[in-house]
């Protein structure tokens, strides 16, 4: 990661209590009562050392907090659910977000004003009160901000509306220098603008306000079929994805999940494929569209059915409890029959490959080339689909296997872009040469530019981090 560039001083108990009188929510020590909860995150392969933690009950605790870290010349890190934990917390100011659950929602605007550690669920489920729902991400425990940040790659409307970030009306960001400022295209146009991309590298946002979309049904669901019919699915699956319309997300993943009581007797111990479906057409028209992938093969479970969009989470949930897992990600051009092939070859049901997920998102329409969204940091894609492994690891191995699943990425060589996305930069990314993989170069250039004005001396380093520098 970025090299730091001021010396840091680990703070004393006297510092802990100047602190905690200015604060609201809890101030931590390593060892004290709460620190493990507090330092939780999703992912069991990272564990955060920070040298003092601070529970944010609102924007005033957030100013303390970096003011405070200012002074001691502490980095700064945020965890709100923990989906993200790629780049470990050590020796610096951890602010954990999860007790700002503020939503409101304006039915007539159509926005939701959203506190910094509300969830997916609760996004949705407050929303679909008045008939409405957001750009929602897969894992219903995932945090609405931390994934806005890095764009928003919606799995049952990105398609036909794009990149979460391209809906984002303002957000209220503290800054290194302890300021909340209000960022928006009419107020700190150029915070704006890289905040929406850029992620966690400009300050502590304690809220967004997004867009909102009248959808409250969905045709959506999974198919899921026995890995020896890992073949026949996929390529049925690359003719469809070839034709599908811009109103209907899909993925589909190899899934080889362990053989232990928590898994799905479906799942366990075995290689399963799972096909992904979110349309927001009619059901009608989608029984139509995906009756080619039902013909694949014989499903083993068909969940595909007409359902309320709070049922979201179920199309591709993700972990609920804390899981070791390394993750690996890719852009893939496109796939071609030459690439299922590969793919079968790597990953199929003769291959002796030790990840457990192979998940392929299908991107395109509104989140690729043809985007027409915002005037922000997120770069338009040129890429068909997006490629993530998982595969799970020791308790806190996170770093030492960060590696795993790479292996996989040779074969598709051939397919594979260059370039990367904010969301899903993994831990083996977590270089600056890496990290600006991401971005077109003028876009990198601008975010450095920016970081320098509000993040001279790169206190928010504990992430994909993007250096300062002149633009
Ligand atoms: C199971 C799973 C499913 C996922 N599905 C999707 C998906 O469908 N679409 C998608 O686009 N991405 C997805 N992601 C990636 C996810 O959006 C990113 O990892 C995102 O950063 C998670 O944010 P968080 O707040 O939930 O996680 P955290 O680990 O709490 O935060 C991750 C990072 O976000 C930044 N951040 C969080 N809150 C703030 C804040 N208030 N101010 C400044 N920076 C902040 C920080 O850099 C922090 O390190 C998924 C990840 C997982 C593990």
């Amino acid at each position: 990661m970025a090299e730091e560039s001021r010396a840091s001083v680990a703070p004393s108990r006297r510092d802990q209590e100047a602190l905690a009188a200015r604060v609201a929510g809890p101030v931590l020590l390593p060892g004290d009562d709460g620190w493990a909860e507090e330092a939780w995150t999703l992912n069991a392969a990272v564990d955060h050392r920070p040298a003092v933690i601070v529970g944010a009950t609102g924007p005033a605790d957030v100013q303390a907090a970096v003011r405070f870290a200012r002074a001691h010349e502490l980095a700064v890190g945020v965890v709100a659910t923990g989906h993200g934990p790629a780049v470990t917390i050590s020796g610096g100011l951890l602010i954990t977000t999860r007790r700002m659950s503020g939503v409101a929602i304006d039915p007539v605007a159509r926005t939701a004003r959203v506190e910094a550690g509300v969830s997916m669920r609760q996004l949705v489920d407050e929303a679909a009160a008045f008939g409405l729902a957001p750009l929602a991400g897969s894992a219903p425990s995932l945090g609405v901000v931390g994934y806005t940040l890095g764009g928003g790659l919606s799995v049952t409307m990105g398609r036909a509306f794009g990149w979460a970030a391209d809906h984002v009306r303002r957000i209220d960001v503290v800054t290194a220098d302890g300021e909340l400022r209000q960022a928006s295209e009419a107020t700190e146009p150029d915070l704006f603008w890289a905040l929406r991309g850029g992620k966690g590298n400009f300050g502590v946002v304690t809220a967004l306000e997004c867009a909102l979309f009248p959808v409250t049904r969905l045709y959506a669901g999974n198919l899921f079929f026995s890995g020896r019919d890992t073949a026949s699915v996929m390529h049925a699956y690359q003719r469809f994805t070839a034709g599908a319309p811009q109103d209907l997300m899909s993925s589909i993943a190899l899934l080889r999940m362990p053989d232990v009581p928590s898994v799905p007797e479906l799942l366990r111990g075995r290689l399963t494929v799972d096909i992904r479906i979110s349309y927001l057409g009619s059901a009608d028209d989608g029984r139509k569209l995906i009756a080619p992938l039902r013909a694949a093969a014989p499903a083993e479970l068909d969940t595909v059915t007409e359902r309320p969009f709070t049922d979201f989470g179920q199309i591709a949930p993700g972990p609920a409890e804390p899981v070791p897992s390394v993750e690996q990600f890719a852009l893939l051009r496109e796939l071609t029959p030459q690439t299922v092939d590969a793919f079968v070859a790597a990953a199929g049901p003769d291959s002796a490959t030790a990840v457990n997920v192979i998940d392929i998102r299908h991107l395109g329409g509104a989140l690729t080339k043809q985007r027409t969204g915002g005037n922000n940091a997120v770069d338009p894609l040129d890429a068909q689909f997006l490629l993530i492994t998982s595969t799970i690891v020791a308790k806190g191995q996170g770093e030492e296997r960060k590696d795993a699943g790479l292996e996989l990425l040779d074969p598709l060589a051939p397919w594979l872009r260059e370039a990367k996305h904010a969301n899903f930069l993994a831990a083996s990314d977590a270089t600056a040469q890496r990290t600006r993989k991401a971005f077109r170069a003028p876009t990198y250039e601008r975010l450095r530019s920016v970081k320098s004005r509000f993040d001279p001396h790169n206190a928010f380093r504990f992430n994909h981090n993007i250096p300062p520098g002149q633009g």
